[in-house]
């Protein structure tokens, strides 16, 4: 039905399609050159969700997703991140380069964005989380998924060292995720899981256990021609573990992914990804020791021929129509040092 109505919508303004798509391909042109002053736009994803999720206000929909991937399909040169990379450093750079990345692992990027790909033919980049996949739960989904249900009425968050709490409505509920989740992200591994393993008894329901890609996804993909990437194998921030811990999180992740896929993965993406806070010089030398070739960051905007190709700056994406989607992307490629709202 969505699909149906995303459809209705791109006949109604159809007309429209080829001004706007010369206006922006025009744009592009001076946002994203090509060649040796080449600038190149990498996309940042995470979940697409079926149908809008208050729970998730910020995950885009299908149909959001697929009207973005057509507007980049028009105006964009959408490349593999390896082939991509390749030509950045060579000066050889398409103008209005841009690649497609996806961030921890989620089913729906194989069960809802891979189709859309496919049918549009656009390669792209899948960063997994590898401790996850098949009935595993990231850790901010187990919160999401235990507020969605908890009942109703006075919450007792002070064992977490946060105030106590009414649940209420579902804004409320997702206010209240939100904030548990950012403060879980620099706790120590086995307190996080502690800590969910009490969330996830605030519910009396059985949380789900299919919103992660399985082994055999990670293998589908990769034979579809896409591309897998690195992502720890339990989503941790690396600046929250030792040093030790966080190349067994980087190499032990990049190992089991080498067991699902044609060869080993080439490109990584530090979780949560805040050059400096999430992770600093140390971790990008165990990245690249451990045979990565790229990282890509959660810092905004395009990736440039002298930038470190171990601290790759991306663009979040935004739930809006196609057209201010492709202007909005040169736009904000532009504004540097700035973080997605939602990094993960
Ligand atoms: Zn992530």
């Amino acid at each position: 039905m969505a699909l149906h109505l995303s459809h209705a919508r791109r006949q109604r303004s159809s007309d429209l399609y080829p001004v706007q798509t010369w206006l922006a391909r025009l744009l592009a042109r001076f946002g994203a050159p090509g060649a040796a002053r080449g600038r190149l736009t990498i996309l940042m994803y995470h979940r697409v969700l079926a149908v809008a999720d208050p729970m998730r206000p910020h995950d885009i929909t299908a149909p959001t997703f697929d009207e973005q991937m057509g507007a980049l399909a028009r105006v964009f040169n959408v490349l593999p991140l390896s082939e991509a990379l390749t030509r950045l450093a060579a000066g050889t750079l398409p103008e209005r380069s841009a690649c497609i990345t996806f961030d921890d692992g989620y089913r729906d990027n194989v069960a809802i964005a891979l189709p859309i790909l496919q049918r549009l033919r656009l390669p792209a980049t899948f960063y997994v989380t590898s401790g996850v996949l098949g009935d595993g739960r990231m850790f901010n989904d187990t919160v999401i998924e235990a507020l969605r249900e908890a009942p109703a009425g006075p919450l007792d968050l002070t064992w977490l060292g946060l105030p106590p709490t009414i649940v209420s409505d579902m804004a409320s509920r997702a206010a209240i995720a939100q904030r548990v989740i950012a403060h879980l992200k620099y706790v120590a591994l086995p307190v996080r899981d502690e800590v969910c393993a009490r969330m996830a008894r605030l519910d009396g329901h059985a949380l789900p256990t299919d919103l992660m890609m399985t082994p055999e996804h990670v293998t589908l993909i990769d034979r579809a021609g896409m591309e897998i990437g690195g992502h720890t194998t339990d989503h941790v921030m690396l600046t929250a573990v030792s040093m030790n811990e966080a190349r067994r999180q980087i190499e032990g992740n990049r190992r089991d992914l080498a067991a699902l896929t044609a060869s080993p993965p080439r490109h990584f993406a530090y979780p949560n990804g805040r050059p400096e806070m999430d992770f600093d010089d140390d971790h990008v030398r165990i990245v690249r020791e451990a045979g990565y070739q790229s990282a890509v960051t959660t810092a905004w905007g395009q990736a440039m021929r002298d930038d470190d190709v171990f601290r790759l700056s991306r663009c979040g994406t935004f739930d809006v129509g196609p057209g201010r989607f492709a202007t909005r992307l040169l736009l904000h490629g532009r504004a540097r040092d700035r973080h997605a709202p939602m990094a993960d």
